[in-house]
């Protein structure tokens, strides 16, 4: 039985943000078509558990500070929930939950065992130490620890977290349980259980499913003129996985802004200046431009690899790209979807796109719990076998049901999880 309107909207109280109403109006939009039940879909459309802590850590000037944080799961349908961990000053409850959701058709889609999570601490990792990282890394775990578990809710890095604070979690996990447990977080370095590919792996699948949705369209990748939005562990090694492909990556943009080059980018020697000097700030490349700008460059295919919110009605109808994918979650707003479909500009979605991270999460965590290893060769045909699997899928159900690849993104991923929610019943 539906919830009344009153009744959702009491519910929805806490998650209430713009990100959370996006990601429930993109989920009713896709429901529309997947012909579920009504009780089910009113279930999924809120997340199972959530946890809010007060992470307090001591700076290196001996003050003490005490930064909110959060986890959400989703969904425990399918198996443990798994998702990211960031670090950002717009870290909230309601963020987490759309990412939270975002993850769970994600998933479902890449046809994983898993549901859903996302957490995250609100602050500013960029004035933080590398020891004040640690400090507050080690506590938010400690916090987390009733709802963490290798069975239960599985970490992995996501916005301003990497190898080293996957690592500081495992450390502070296994110590509690008195021996190591690699299974616990993914994305961690290799000398303690992480996959090789792991890394690489998110930017590496943005490239893949382009090139599918190249060859669908009749397009040849390496004609291609690319704008990369972000320089981050995805839009950094998106950005030279298409310059290996012989695409023309014209611009790309980090947190200093945009470099232009028609001429296109020498994108190896931008990732060693950026290595050397932790940003793009003040390389001399191409012409500098704002991010802004750069999402307006005429261009064939732009990659939006920083963060979500970026395409909006305002923007939209100035994007002359032929084609967008998005590397980040949810950077594309209703409205400009809708605007840009109408405008027969295909966005290659988040939950489709940005899958190859968590997939290989998903052999890390195998490779882990069989105590096993594979290689890197292995790992990438893996990787690239699941994603065709799904970009066909998506493809085909946008051809058939006359959808946008959003919506049948959303429909295959939230099919699936239905379906077992529906043979398992809702609990007692
Ligand atoms: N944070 C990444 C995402 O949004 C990866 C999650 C994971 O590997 O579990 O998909």
């Amino acid at each position: 039985m539906a919830s009344t309107p009153e009744a959702l909207a009491q519910a929805q109280l806490e998650w209430d943000t713009p990100l959370y109403r996006m990601a429930v109006a993109q989920f009713d939009q896709a429901v529309s078509f997947a012909d579920i039940p009504d009780g089910i879909a009113e279930r999924l459309r809120f997340p199972e558990r959530a946890l809010m802590v007060s992470v307090p850590v001591r700076m290196d000037d001996g003050r003490r500070v005490v930064f909110p944080g959060y986890r959400v799961q989703h969904s425990s349908v399918l198996g443990p929930t798994k998702g990211g961990i960031r670090y950002d000053h717009d870290v909230t409850l309601g963020e987490c939950a759309a990412l939270a959701m975002w993850m769970t058709w994600k998933c479902s889609l890449l046809r994983l065992p898993y549901g859903g999570a996302k957490g995250g601490v609100r602050c500013d990792p960029r004035s933080l130490s590398s020891a004040e990282l640690e400090r507050l890394t080690r506590r938010y775990t400690s916090e987390l620890l009733p709802v963490i578990g290798p069975q239960e809710d599985i970490p992995a890095p996501d916005m301003a977290t990497n190898e080293q604070t996957m690592a500081w979690m495992m450390d502070t996990y296994s110590m509690q349980r008195g021996y190591a447990v690699p299974e616990i977080v993914t994305g961690k370095p290799i000398s303690i259980g992480g996959s090789v590919f792991r890394h690489e792996a998110t930017g590496v699948g943005v490239v893949m499913v382009v090139a599918r949705a190249c060859d669908r369209l009749g397009w040849r990748l390496e004609e291609q003129r690319c704008v990369v939005q972000g320089f981050g562990n995805v839009g950094g090694i998106a950005a030279l996985e298409l310059h290996e492909h012989g695409a023309r990556v014209v611009a790309v943009s980090d947190v200093s802004g945009g470099l232009n080059a028609e001429g296109g980018l020498d994108v190896p020697a931008l990732q060693a200046y950026a290595r050397e000097h932790g940003s793009l700030e003040g390389n001399e490349a191409g012409s500098r431009l704002t991010n802004e700008e750069l999402l307006e460059l005429d261009c064939d295919i732009l990659v939006l690899a920083a963060r979500e919110d970026q395409i909006t009605a305002e923007n939209a109808p100035r994007l002359r790209a032929r084609m967008i994918a998005e590397g980040a979650n949810g950077p594309t707003s209703l409205e400009a979807d809708a605007i840009l479909n109408a405008r027969g500009v295909p966005v290659l979605p988040d939950i489709l796109t940005n899958a190859g991270g968590v997939t290989v999460s998903y052999f890390e965590w195998v490779q882990d719990l069989g105590r096993l290893f594979w290689t890197r060769d292995e790992i990438r045909a893996k990787l690239a076998e699941k994603l065709s699997d799904a970009f066909d899928r998506v493809w085909d159900l946008a051809e058939d049901r006359g959808t946008s690849l959003r919506t049948a993104a959303l429909v295959a991923g939230i099919r699936d999880v239905s379906e077992a929610l529906e043979a398992r019943g809702i609990f007692p």
